[in-house]
């Protein structure tokens, strides 16, 4: 029924385990995809939608590493918004309100049409280890598939309990059963878990809503995308969404359900997400707030079911009902299915390797949810990396990571393995030092390059990315390059209300003012002409104006990144005996033993271990403050 052995298996077809089942597949890998649903392959468990604040940096930065989030993400959008466009570059973030059934379809078309991959619905219940090494899996029906890697992708459904009130019954998600034995097996192995909480909000029935008593809340009037890929399109027609508002009136009715609340009758414990929270926990938090926004969105297309964005909640359904029908619009309401929360288990990412190898088990990979994140996008990112890795584990090659200056994918895989976490991890541009560097528009000239040197981005994919990077460059040369007079330039100026030039200057000088845009260069001719000429593409424009605009702020991002590089050239063997380092603090010292730095840099990320302790360190390394230039903070 099955080959001899595979080279990956993946356990898991949520986000992370799509993306991984993808990499390693496309790259050669021969792949097993093993889930517990093959009709709910890439299932949005919550939000129909994708990206967002530095969640779209990293769809994109899939993207660029050649997976399939971005392209699915566009191909099934209703609704497209650049968020955070009136701030800087650094903070634009794209999102996309999706519809969710076409989603989870196109996702299993692509893979169906990923060679190399195999698929098989079951629940894997165990794994086989041989001499700390993974050599396959254990399913529910007693079947052993071998392989050389795993990838464990199990979301929330290891042990999960599923709460509405004062009910509670067994399951990974609304109509989905839990997985059993995973956990249990792990922890014989020698792993640490834990356990965690997220909530949803009731779907409803759009027929039963009154959308003139809200705010319309409309797409972007020239949608972008998330791909880097020319095949996928731009919308051209989208989906409205709409707004409406909770009151006093509605707190009050909820109120009502807080004494049979598992949040509030110690029934739930674990933690959730706490930019995330659940109306209740709003209610109860911000007890000043007399109301709290609510976004109605479509779930599709075709569907009349809305989503109720800002409305999470594991309070009884009938108490949901009666307080939702408060809401301005919502008179009528009929349900499509309730809010729920769920319990599952997770394990504490300070046991993965930056490859997201377990440290314990050779060849096992964790990637997802079960690694304490929350959200599909930072879920599928590592199931990518995990992907890519496993199927270098498998070839016998050097793991592939990305630092904290390359990608936010970096960021989060860093911050995880080197801080842990307590609580549902999701991304935020604040967990990024570098977000000027990392921003949305430029993923495919940060590693596209390197996603090819691998054999995962294809030769299209680089040379778009080749031809993005010269146009830019070019069109930048130009704004050097060529000058303009005050009296064509002035009236641009004055119409912006910018103080006019005296003499003649290189184009580039206006153009770096704060409120001079592409738009106003492009009434001087020349400008116009040479994008007409060059045949410019939007991105090109775009990359060009930001680079021109943000030279000064970028370069000095990159210069600090290099900076701190040098530490992270500077590595500890895995072998290296932290209790030789008598002035290092009690703190310090049990921190860095359980996480194992690779280098001095990872070591100065750790919560607890200060300057001093890396000066005492680098000390003991014997590396020589001359030949470093170290951030002021570590110099002696
Ligand atoms: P999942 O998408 O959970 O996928 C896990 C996959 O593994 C499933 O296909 C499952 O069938 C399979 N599987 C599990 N165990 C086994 C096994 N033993 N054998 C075979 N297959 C197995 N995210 C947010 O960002 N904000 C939110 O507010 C939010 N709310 C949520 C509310 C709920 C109720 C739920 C369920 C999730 C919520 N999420 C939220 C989380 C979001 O859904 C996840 O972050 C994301 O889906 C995680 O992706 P994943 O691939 O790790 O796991």
């Amino acid at each position: 029924m099955f080959p001899n052995r595979y080279d990956v298996i993946v356990v898991g077809a949520g986000h992370a385990g799509s993306e991984a089942a993808a990499a390693a597949a496309n790259l050669g890998s021969k792949t097993l995809l093993i889930t517990m649903n093959l009709q709910n392959i890439a299932q949005m468990s919550c939000n129909p939608a994708m990206g967002g604040i530095a969640k779209g940096q990293i769809v994109r930065e899939i993207d660029a590493l050649g997976g399939y989030s971005g392209i699915v993400s566009d191909n099934t959008a209703i609704q497209f918004k650049m968020l955070n466009k009136s701030k800087g570059p650094a903070m634009w973030s794209p999102r996309v309100q999706s519809d969710r059934m076409r989603f989870s379809e196109t996702w299993r078309d692509m893979l169906e049409n990923t060679p190399n991959l195999d698929f098989y619905q079951e629940m894997v219940a165990g794994l086989i280890v041989e001499n700390n090494m993974v050599v396959g899996v254990k399913t529910s029906l007693g079947i052993e598939i071998r392989s050389k890697t795993v990838v464990l992708t199990n979301g929330t459904f290891l042990n999960g309990i599923i709460h509405i009130g004062d009910k509670n019954f067994g399951g990974g998600r609304a109509g989905e059963r839990a997985s059993t034995g995973i956990t249990e097996e792990l922890l014989n192995l020698g792993f640490e878990s834990g356990r965690m909480k997220t909530g949803t909000p009731p779907r409803v029935d759009g027929r039963s809503l009154d959308f003139s008593k809200m705010i319309e809340q409309p797409g972007d009037e020239h949608p972008e995308k998330f791909s880097y890929l020319k095949s996928t399109k731009r919308l051209t027609n989208q989906r409205l969404c709409y707004m409406s508002y909770t009151s006093n009136t509605v707190h009050e009715l909820l109120k009502e359900g807080f004494e049979k609340s598992p949040m509030f009758n110690g029934a739930i414990q674990s933690t959730g997400p706490r930019y995330c929270p659940s109306i209740e926990e709003k209610i109860n938090r911000f007890a000043d707030k007399d109301r709290h926004q609510l976004f109605v969105e479509p779930e599709g297309w075709n569907t009349v079911e809305y989503y109720i964005n800002g409305f999470s909640t594991s309070l009884s359904e009938d108490i949901q009902y009666k307080a939702l029908k408060e809401v301005a619009g919502f008179e009528n309401v009929k349900f499509f299915r309730p809010g729920y929360a769920i319990e599952y288990d997770y394990f504490q990412p300070t046991q993965l390797k930056h490859s997201l190898e377990t440290k314990l088990v050779s060849g096992l990979f964790f990637a997802g949810q079960i690694n304490g994140t929350t959200g599909y996008e930072e879920a599928a990112a590592q199931g990518q990396m995990a992907g890519i890795n496993a199927h270098l584990k498998g070839k016998e090659k050097d793991p592939f990571t990305l630092q904290r200056d390359e990608a936010y994918i970096g960021v989060l895989i860093d911050d995880l393995i080197t801080k842990g976490t307590e609580e549902p991890y999701r991304m935020f541009t604040s967990r990024a030092e570098y977000r000027t560097l990392l921003r949305q528009d430029n993923a495919d000239f940060r590693l596209t390059s390197k996603s090819f040197d691998l054999g995962l981005a294809s030769k299209e994919r680089m040379e778009t990315m080749e031809k993005k990077q010269k146009n830019s460059k070019d069109f930048i040369q130009f704004f050097r390059s060529t000058s303009v007079s005050p009296s064509i330039l002035n009236p641009i100026l004055e119409f912006k209300e910018s103080s006019p030039v005296k003499q003649t200057d290189k184009l580039f000088k206006p153009f770096s003012r704060p409120n001079i845009t592409m738009e106003d260069m492009r009434k001087i001719k020349e400008v116009d002409d040479f994008i007409v000429e060059n045949d410019l593409d939007n991105e090109a424009i775009e990359q060009t104006e930001i680079q021109v605009k943000y030279s000064g702020y970028i370069d000095k991002e990159r210069n600090n990144a290099d900076k701190l590089n040098r530490l992270e050239g500077i590595r500890i063997p895995e072998s290296f005996d932290y209790s030789k380092l008598k002035s290092l603090s009690y703190e310090a010292l049990e921190k860095l033993r359980a996480v194992k730095p690779v280098t001095v840099s990872q070591a100065s990320r750790i919560s607890g271990v200060s300057p001093n302790d890396i000066s005492v360190l680098l000390v003991y390394m014997a590396v020589s403050y001359t030949h470093l230039t170290l951030p002021t903070i570590y110099s002696v």
